[in-house]
Parts: structure tokens; C-alpha cells; sequence
């Protein structure tokens, strides 16, 4: 691959949901491109479409219309096995955690690599454990999901998702349903490991209070991408001051 080449390519983009008089356009028109190591994290309102665009992006819903590449390869028009074979590139971080609870921490990241490498029982343990570490979680590699907290089986997550190095990850809302200190360590470590590895990352939040990870800010409205900045601290520090609530 042309290491110039963004890893997304979006040229106009429509989806629609429903059939027939039932036929709902979604998204309108999007154009949008993220480069490798790049962190983009898109806000909207809930129901703008960005699940959506997300689960195209994801090679987990067919394009419909418009040109959508992933690493320089199409995915409109694309096989089942091309899509499963995309989807390989891409580490997927959702709001809820989807650990399986029968298996440990250790096991949950290790499965992850044994589906994806072909690489020794023990070398798949060494290298779940260096992850878990990573994410700061050395003393939890044999715990079972329920007994952890939020935080901790975020970071789980986020373990599983750059264990094997991915030049994409997507993260819808991976902090939604944790505490604030939670969630800003959890992007934080996203963060980290992601420029460590020189990941790019597409983060969908709400939470106005994670926006000064991002290199760049886009935003959905009712199906169109409305911004698409560079995300200045300065201006960052104006837009979104912390508020205190009594
Ligand atoms: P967001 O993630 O921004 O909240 P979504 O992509 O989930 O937005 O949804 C965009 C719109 O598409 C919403 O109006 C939603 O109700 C609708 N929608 C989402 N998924 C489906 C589906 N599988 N079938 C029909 N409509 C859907
Ligand atoms: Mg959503």
C-alpha cells in the first residue's frame, strides 16, 4: 500500500433504510477520508447516522451507493469473503464492552489473536498478557468480566481491539456508559497505543469532554457531514469549557 494513501477513502456516499414507500434515506453525500495514525473523533446528535456510516466503514453493512475504500480496496460491490477479509484490518470498540463472560480477560484478548494470526498457544498468552499490561490491567489478566468494573472491562476491550495491531480502529461510544474518570483514562490509553502503533482511529462520542484527543473533529447532522476541522486546542479550550452542575 501507498503509505500517502488514507487508510478511509469515502466519495459520496448514500444509504438508505426500508424498501419500497418504506425507503428512508440516511446518509446523504459523504465524502471523508482518515489517514494512518490519525485519531477523528465524530460527534452528532443520536440519530444523525453515525452508526451507521460506522458499520459501513466496519465492512459490516454493504455500500449502496458511492465509493468507499478501505486501504486502497473497494468495498462497494465487494464479496462477503473480501468484506470478512477487510474487516481483518479493523479493531471495533462499541459502547458495551461484548466480552464473553465465560472467559477471562487474558482469554478474551487471546481469542482475538488466535482468530487473526496464525501464531503459537504461547506466544498468543505472551502477547494478550503484554496487552492487558498495556492497558494497565497486569493484575486482572485472570479475572472473569463480571468481576470487574466498567473501566476495566472497557480496557479489556480496547486490548482485544489493538492486539494485533490494526491500521484501523472504530470506536462507537466507548465511553458512554462509564463514570467520567473512566472514560477519559480509557481514551487516553486509546490514544497512547494508537500513536504507538501508528493506528488511525474513528471515534464516535457525545462526550464533549473527550473532543482534545482528536487531531480532527467531524460532525453529523440528519445524514451529512456538516464539519470537518482540525482540532485546534485553543479553540478547544473555548468551545468546550468544563462545567460545573449543582
Ligand atoms: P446514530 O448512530 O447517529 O444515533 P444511526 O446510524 O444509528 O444514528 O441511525 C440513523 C437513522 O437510521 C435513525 O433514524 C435510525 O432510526 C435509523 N436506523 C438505524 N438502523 C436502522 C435499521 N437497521 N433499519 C432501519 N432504520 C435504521
Ligand atoms: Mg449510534
Amino acid at each position: 500500500m501507498n503509505m500517502k494513501e488514507p487508510v478511509i477513502t469515502i466519495r459520496n456516499i448514500n444509504h438508505y433504510y426500508g424498501k419500497g414507500a418504506l425507503r428512508k434515506q440516511i446518509l446523504f453525500n459523504i465524502n471523508l477520508e482518515v489517514y494512518a495514525g490519525e485519531i477523528v473523533i465524530m460527534t452528532g446528535p443520536s440519530g444523525s447516522g453515525k452508526t451507521t456510516l460506522l458499520s459501513l466503514i466496519g465492512g459490516l453493512r454493504s455500500v449502496q451507493e458511492g465509493s468507499l475504500k478501505l486501504l486502497g480496496k473497494e468495498l462497494f460491490a465487494a464479496s462477503q469473503s473480501k468484506l470478512v477479509q477487510s474487516r481483518r484490518n479493523i479493531g471495533y470498540i462499541f459502547q458495551a464492552h461484548n466480552l464473553l463472560g465465560f472467559l477471562t480477560a487474558r482469554q478474551n484478548v487471546q481469542m482475538a489473536v488466535e482468530l487473526n494470526q496464525r501464531i503459537s498457544q504461547s506466544q498468543a498468552i505472551k502477547k494478550s498478557e503484554a496487552m492487558l499490561g498495556a492497558v494497565g490491567l497486569t493484575e486482572r489478566v485472570n479475572y472473569y468480566p463480571d468481576n470487574l468494573s466498567g473501566g476495566q472491562k472497557q480496557r479489556i476491550a480496547i486490548a482485544r481491539a489493538l492486539v494485533n495491531q490494526p491500521p484501523l480502529v472504530l470506536a462507537d461510544e466507548p465511553t458512554a456508559a462509564l463514570d467520567k474518570q473512566s472514560g477519559r483514562d480509557v481514551v487516553e490509553i486509546m490514544q497512547r497505543l494508537a500513536k504507538e502503533q501508528g493506528t488511525a482511529i474513528l471515534l464516535v462520542t457525545h462526550d464533549n469532554r473527550i473532543l482534545d484527543i482528536a487531531d480532527r473533529i467531524v460532525e453529523m447532522e440528519d445524514g451529512l457531514l456538516t464539519r470537518d476541522a482540525k482540532n485546534l486546542p485553543a479553540n478547544n479550550k473555548v468551545n468546550f469549557p468544563v462545567s460545573d452542575h449543582h
